[in-house]
């Protein structure tokens, strides 16, 4: 192996390309002071992987080698040189007959290596020229003022140069390399050791975190099916009440009809009586008449006795008259009788019109005590069907309740039941109270997203995705709360809407939630319509548009 070449561009002096050919019969160069000898070998030892600039000869910075510019020529940016070796004794361990080794350096610092042309690390030179016995410290090259340094050097200084001349010094190079290697390794273990260290302290107390875990799952699983256990017997509870309030229902049914009939046989009674009355107020007035009549009858009688009497007076004695007398007397006496049998028949008829009329009073606070009976019973049936009604309503909110836990998807459900999670709150749908009568179509407003989990912010929701991928449980969809923006109904369109026939309200405005959830809700049901039915639905977005 020998130097074949060596071709320098923009090194020190070398401000053109010059290519120096080193033939076996090349045994040194010559040439006034100053005229760039020393540069050639500057330039091999460069090459070779010097890192020193003082051993360059410059001042404080590699880029120093750059040429610098004369009164004829400007400075130029970088400098290259390359050596080329013959290596067909393949003295130098790789497969070429030639090699190239080049090294360049810009203006601004940056240090290029190649090999044969291929870009390469500077260690991979050193490692190459190390096994061909050619480190940059080698002393195949020996600097001008270096020969009397070597004079004077210690035995164990020289021991160095012979060292390197019988080719120990490349072992003795790698095995401080291979001494540094494991001192690094030395630390890298005792790294790992206290690794472990602080892993092993961690293991108890994960150990208790898992197993605290464990047990809040399985609390968790029970108090679900407890729950479920709950609003089965809450359900077949409110059944049985149900039934009961039906039955209830139908004897004061049955009560209502009974006093409804046994108030109109009363209510005939009453007519019957005023009939009974009106035959006696008939019969008295008869009698009346009658007595009326015996009254006239008497008066006359009695102006013939009057006669009598006078004729009397005047002395008419006649037996015939007499006779007369005798019989009017016994008419009247029979007359007064017949008077005094008619008083004590109006009086008794009297009496029974009495005792009639009451009756009648009797009969009739009767009948408004019965009315009063019936309409408290009619109130009663009223909050009896009330009650019914909201106990049916109960049922099924619980029922659909059952159904929308059970209908979570696996995903969420195990989002919400991961304790480690932090910042979960809860679905959209689990965050809202509604009126029974709303719910249907809040229901159907929220969709697919009354299962999307509330977050406290993007972290929580990036967290909670992480574990879903890392343990393949599916998707979810996240709402962080610091992120989520309200949509609300434009003003001028409420105005237009407000007061069209079956518009009932913003769908925002029909639920309860806690404040903290008005954006996410008002994302959500903010822009959402509630009418009554189709039609007004049809006609308000009508409106709108
Ligand atoms: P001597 O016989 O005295 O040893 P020499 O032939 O070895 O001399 P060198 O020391 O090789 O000469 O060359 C020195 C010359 O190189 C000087 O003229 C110097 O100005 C020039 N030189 C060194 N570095 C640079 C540079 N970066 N840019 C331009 N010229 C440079
Ligand atoms: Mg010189």
């Amino acid at each position: 192996m020998y130097l074949k070449e060596i071709k320098a561009h923009g090194f020190k002096s070398f401000a053109d390309q010059i290519n120096i050919e080193l033939n076996d019969k090349v045994t040194g160069i010559v040439g006034p002071n100053g005229s760039g000898k020393s540069n050639v070998v500057d330039a091999v030892r460069w090459v070779l992987g010097e890192q020193s600039v003082k051993a360059l000869r410059g001042d404080d910075n590699m880029t120093n080698v750059i040429f610098s510019g004369s009164n004829s020529r400007k400075a130029l940016n970088v400098a290259s040189v390359t050596l080329i070796f013959d290596n067909t004794d393949k003295y130098l361990p790789i497969d070429y007959t030639e090699v190239s080794i080049k090294r360049r350096v810009y203006i601004d610092g940056t240090n290029e290596y190649y090999l044969n042309n291929e870009r390469c690390r500077l260690k991979d030179i050193t490692d190459l020229l190390l096994d061909g016995g050619m480190a940059k410290e080698s002393f195949n090259i020996i600097s001008q003022g270096k020969i009397e340094e070597i004079i004077n050097y210690k035995p164990s200084e020289r021991r160095v140069i012979l060292e390197e001349a019988a080719g120990v010094l490349k072992y003795k190079k790698r095995k401080e390399e291979a001494l540094r290697k494991l001192e690094r390794t030395h630390l890298n273990m005792q790294r790992v050791e206290d690794i472990i260290t602080e892993l092993g302290n961690q293991i108890e107390p994960l150990k208790a975190e898992r197993d605290r875990a464990l047990e809040y799952l399985n609390a968790k699983e029970q108090l679900e099916s407890i729950e479920i256990a709950l609003i089965t017997s809450d359900i077949s509870k409110l059944n049985a009440k149900y039934q009961d309030y039906k039955n209830r229902v139908e004897t004061l049914n049955n009560e209502i009809l009974n006093i409804t009939i046994s108030n109109s046989s009363n209510e005939a009674k009453i007519e019957e009586f005023r009939q009974k009355i009106n035959n006696l107020d008939d019969e008295i007035n008869k009698k009346q008449k009658e007595l009326l009549e015996l009254t006239s009858k008497v008066e006359k009688i009695n102006s013939q006795k009057q006669i009598i009497l006078e004729r009397k007076k005047y002395e008419v004695d006649d037996a015939k008259f007499h006779n007369n007398l005798v019989n009017l007397k016994e008419e009247e006496l029979k007359l007064q009788n017949d008077i005094s049998n008619l008083q004590n028949d109006i009086n008794n008829k009297q009496q029974e019109v009495n005792e009639l009329l009451v009756n009648i009073k009797n009969r009739e606070s009767e009948i408004s005590k019965i009315k009063n009976i019936h309409i408290n019973l009619e109130n009663d049936l009223a909050n009896e069907i009330r009650r019914e009604t909201s106990l049916k309503n109960k049922i099924d909110v619980l029922k659909e309740s059952i159904e929308n836990n059970s209908i979570l998807p696996y995903a969420v459900k195990s989002i919400l039941n991961n304790p480690k999670l932090r910042g979960i709150h809860n679905v959209i749908g689990n965050l809202i109270e509604v009126d029974e009568k709303y719910s249907k179509a809040i229901a159907n407003s929220l969709g697919l997203s009354s299962t999307f989990i509330v977050v406290d912010d993007e972290k929580g929701a990036k967290d909670a995705i992480n574990y879903l991928k890392n343990n393949n449980l599916g998707r979810a969809t996240f709402f962080p709360i610091n992120v989520i923006k309200n949509k609300d109904v434009e003003n001028d369109v409420i105005s237009l809407i407000n007061n069209k026939e079956g518009f009932i309200s913003i769908a925002s405005d029909l639920v309860k939630y806690d404040q903290q959830y008005d954006g996410i809700i008002k994302n959500q049901l903010g822009n959402v319509i509630v009418a009554k039915d189709i039609d007004s639905a049809n006609d308000i977005s009508k409106a709108i548009n």
